[in-house]
């Protein structure tokens, strides 16, 4: 746990948030400023900066991470599909360097802007 991380904040309670689902190892809460009409946003409950830094300590915990994802797509009933992203490094814009994946559906996406 990182005492100034955000997202462990949240984890902790120490931050206030609207759980989604919970799981032994990943919590998932709605994002404070929504891109689409299910945002979601699903956390390791441990400190990870990225998504390649689970994969390389512990693929195991980084499946059930984004099994954790599947189960909130489901449970917010995202019938007509959904879009995941990971953002990782300088050039995706992230804010937050505590792995988060964004779940996000309610509407027609559109395509991945370039
Ligand atoms: P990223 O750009 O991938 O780092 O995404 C960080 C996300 O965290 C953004 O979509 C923010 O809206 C969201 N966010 C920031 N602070 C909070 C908070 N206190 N509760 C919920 N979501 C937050
Ligand atoms: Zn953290």
């Amino acid at each position: 746990m990182s005492t100034d991380c955000l997202f462990c904040a949240i984890v902790a309670g120490r931050v206030p948030s609207t759980k989604v689902l919970e799981t032994d190892r990943a919590y998932a809460f709605r994002d404070i400023n929504p891109w689409a009409p299910t945002h979601v946003l699903v956390v390791p409950k441990d400190h990870y900066e990225d998504l390649a830094a689970l994969a390389a300590a512990d693929p195991t915990y980084l499946g059930e991470v984004f099994g954790a994802a599947a189960q909130v797509a489901e449970q917010e009933n995202l019938t007509g599909g959904h879009r995941i992203i990971a953002n990782t490094g300088d050039d995706s814009g992230r804010t937050v360097f505590h792995l988060h994946v964004h779940v996000l559906g309610g509407k027609n996406l559109g395509a991945l802007a370039g």
